[in-house]
């Protein structure tokens, strides 16, 4: 009876107990599994977003280096006015030389595409790699958003940083011209008048040297804003320099750009657009093309007109005697046409020159 007794006992306890366990077990396989559940999801999620930060941070680098090598390269037609008889070339050249340049902005273009094609491959690699559609599209917000306002950035006023630049002014001409005569360049004996007169516009009646000078003004206190060290060959029409004077300025204040501004001329009424005229000798003439197209690639695309080429030769004293600097001639516009003369006096338009050129310097700057 005792052993009955203490056997039945012994019995329920452990029934009791095995009770509990059950219990025990079965909550617990109700609050654990859920529990796991929601720490994986909550993995997935923390590395969800570390994807997304890792995709954003690389894209971000790409629309930086597109806006190092911002100027998109539009259609360049060349030599169209390689022939031209503007009253500033005769005086210039005391002769008619024509030189072709049409290998030059090939580089440039391909330059641009190579970058372009990089930037669309990586953007696919980086996007197969996300594995949730939120994901991707996440991505895809991410990269817009940062490059609009870089794009924007590299665009608008005030926006270059051109500090540490000494940037030359060369306003072409003056009131009176001289034709007293000075070596057309260093390695020649070859004779040049010091200055010439210059052309007249066709519609506005005014005289070249006048108009350049209004626009170096701008684009002196233009650059400036921008953080340039500005220096003007003349900042007056009543001056006597020439065109070796001219360069000379720009060599001995080491000029990181040389721009000496002039408006062309043609018999051809209907010849309009942005030319580029750089030196065919010296240290610097391996570049001196490559960098006259991106002179002429960023004044189309702040004006919106048509750049027609850069061509190099030895036929511009103010060019041959700044060989040690990267020196530029820039005919701005067509006096001879109705539409080029009146924009060349346009102040909307100065100003668009001032952006195109502000743009270039930025470029050589960053090279
Ligand atoms: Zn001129």
């Amino acid at each position: 009876m005792m052993n009955m007794k203490t056997n039945s006992r012994a019995f329920k306890i452990l029934a009791a107990a095995t009770a509990v366990l059950v219990v025990t077990t079965v909550v617990l396989l109700l609050t654990i599994g859920p529990w796991k559940k929601s720490t994986a999801s909550g993995k997935e999620l923390r590395s969800g977003r570390n994807k997304e930060t890792t995709v954003s941070l690389e894209d971000g680098s790409d629309p930086s280096e597109e806006g190092v090598t911002e100027p998109k390269v539009p259609e360049i037609t060349f030599g169209e006015s390689v022939v031209r008889t503007s009253p500033d070339e005769k005086e210039e050249s005391g002769g008619l030389i024509s030189e072709g340049s049409s290998e030059t902005t090939e580089p440039t273009t391909e330059e641009t595409s190579q970058e372009t094609s990089g930037t669309t491959e990586e953007t696919t690699s980086e996007t197969t790699k996300e594995t949730t559609k939120e994901t991707t599209e996440a991505t895809t917000e991410a990269t817009t958003e940062e490059a609009e306002p870089k794009e924007t950035k590299s665009h608008s006023d005030g926006s270059y940083d051109l500090s540490g630049m000494v940037i030359v002014i060369d306003p072409g001409h003056q009131r009176h011209a001289n034709s007293d005569t000075e070596d057309l360049a260093p390695w020649s004996d070859e004779q040049k008048a010091k200055v010439s007169g210059g052309t007249t516009g066709v519609s506005t009646g005014r005289p070249e040297y006048e108009v350049v000078l209004e626009i170096a003004l701008k684009m002196r206190d233009y650059l400036e804003d921008q953080g340039a060290t500005v220096i003007l060959t003349r900042s007056s029409n009543d001056v006597d320099i020439s065109n070796v004077e001219r360069a000379r300025i720009a060599v001995d204040n080491q000029a990181d750009v040389f721009l000496r501004l002039h408006c062309d001329a043609s018999d051809s009424s209907s010849a309009r657009g942005i030319g580029v005229f750089v030196c065919s000798r010296g240290e610097l003439s391996d570049y001196q093309v490559k960098w006259g197209d991106w002179l002429g690639t960023c004044l189309s695309e702040a004006t919106g007109a048509k750049y027609r080429g850069c061509d190099a030769s030895t036929r511009y004293s103010g060019l041959n005697w700044a060989t040690s600097v990267p020196s530029f001639l820039l005919e701005m516009g067509f006096m001879s046409n109705a539409t080029d003369d009146e924009l060349l006096s346009d102040p909307d338009y100065q100003h668009d020159l001032c952006v195109g050129v502000a743009a270039f310097c930025q470029k050589m700057k960053n090279r």
